[in-house]
């Protein structure tokens, strides 16, 4: 990543920071790698992910160790070891960093992809799920990214008290029109048949969209729980289509699950970013019941969908201020104000390369420059500099000794 998109990429994490900060989330910070059990365990062996997806290999001392392909796993693995939900205690996290999968690449699709994301651990309310919908939603927002430009799915994955039944039907209902469905499809009733719904052939759509829908099915507890995040979501004006083929691709989701995806710049891959509720997640790993939710996005996406929509990234100029120099006679003068500037906080720039006054002026033009102060000999002689505005061309002359303060002045 050139400086171009890594400034993109600071600014990313600079509004995420910013915005998870005020819903009180703290940073965390996982390793590029674990034990493959981490990942094989929590995100379950039968996913795309754990079944295909991973960078697994063996280290020097045998053991099994793969890159991370996302980072809930970790942050649930990290929260038990550490004892973060201990005595029933909330832990609100966010991070960010790269993650892995050996996906076929394609427009928005790579093996190494930055997500940040967000978990919260120990919470059932609904409102806990209506809040980080809401720090997704506001996240894209914050961006700059327009609504209409943006669509919620979202939808309940019931519980162990309805979704076994649920997931037997389903693979009944495979069974029953195998013969129209692709081989993948087919093969999915015995791993994980809720899948199928998120099979991109088209025969395969038309089939299941006939099928029954897990909304129709929830238990008691999972329907009051799914109506109150829609209540919940309806208050904070928050727009949302639901979507019962949205199952998402990780086993260990229970009730809310929810996709934010744009219209434009992204064909197939318009998923910018999702997440759900994993109320079993802390027990895959042993660890005391504890419910937990989250969301990740993904940075790539993110910016294509903020170029599609025409959505510009700040870039401050690489300089405020250029200090030049009429001629090496005065050099260390132009050294010591450039750095004076930098310590009061402006963004100052001086050649390093012997250009002539001119090319230092280009130079200056080219880092964005508001001002440049020159410094030659005769001036210097005088005690003083010259103050130069890029925009209108006027110069001034100020005392050497009060030079910082009348940039500051100047730049206002
Ligand atoms: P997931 O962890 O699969 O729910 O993905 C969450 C978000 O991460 C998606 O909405 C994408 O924005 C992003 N993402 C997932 N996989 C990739 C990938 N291979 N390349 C780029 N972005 C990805």
């Amino acid at each position: 990543m050139l400086p171009d998109v890594a400034r993109a990429w600071e600014h990313l994490q600079r509004v995420a920071q910013e915005l998870f900060t005020r819903y009180g989330y703290e940073p965390v910070y996982t390793p590029l790698f674990e034990h493959t059990e981490v990942f094989s365990r929590g995100i379950g062996e039968a996913t795309d992910i754990v079944s295909k997806e991973m960078y697994t290999f063996e280290d020097k001392g045998g053991r099994s160790i793969t890159l991370r392909p996302e980072g809930t796993a970790s942050v649930v693995r990290s929260a038990l070891e550490h004892n973060l939900t201990a005595n029933g205690a909330q832990a609100k996290l966010y991070y960010a960093g790269p993650m892995f999968r050996y996906e076929r690449p394609q427009k928005g699709r790579m093996r190494q992809f930055w997500q940040i994301g967000i978990e919260v651990l120990g919470a059932a309310e609904p409102t806990a799920d209506a809040e980080v919908i809401a720090v997704l939603w506001g996240y894209f927002e914050a961006l700059g990214l327009p609504r209409e430009s943006m669509r919620l799915l979202l939808n309940s994955m019931g519980d162990d008290a309805c979704r076994p039944a649920y997931r037997d039907g389903i693979a009944a209902f495979i069974r029953a029109h195998s013969a129209d469905l692709c081989d993948e499809c087919d093969r999915r009733a015995a791993t994980n048949p809720l899948r199928a719904f998120d099979c991109k052939n088209p025969a395969c759509r038309e089939v299941m969209a006939g099928a029954p829908l897990l909304r129709d099915e929830l238990c008691e507890a999972c329907a009051s729980h799914y109506a109150a995040v829609k209540t919940h979501l309806d208050a904070l004006g928050i727009p949302y289509v639901e979507d019962s083929s949205l199952v998402r691709g990780l086993d260990y989701y229970t009730r809310t699950v929810f996709e934010i995806q744009v219209e434009a710049g992204l064909g197939s891959q318009n998923a910018i970013g999702g997440g759900g509720r994993y109320d079993r997640l802390m027990e895959a790993y042993g660890g005391p019941a504890t419910p937990g939710l989250g969301f990740a996005l993904g940075f790539e996406r993110t910016l294509l969908a903020l170029e599609a929509a025409g959505v510009g990234i700040p870039a401050p100029p690489r300089a405020e201020v250029y200090v030049a120099r009429v001629d090496d006679t005065v050099t260390a003068e132009v050294f010591g104000l450039a750095q004076r500037l930098r310590e009061a906080g402006i963004a100052a720039e001086l050649d390093h390369q012997a250009r002539s006054l001119k090319s230092q002026f280009k130079q200056a033009d080219r880092l964005g420059a508001r001002f440049v102060v020159i410094v030659g000999p005769d001036e210097l002689a005088a005690g003083e500099v010259t103050l130069r505005d890029m925009g209108t061309k006027e110069e001034t002359r100020v005392a050497l000794g009060i030079a910082v303060d009348a940039v500051i002045a100047a730049l206002g």
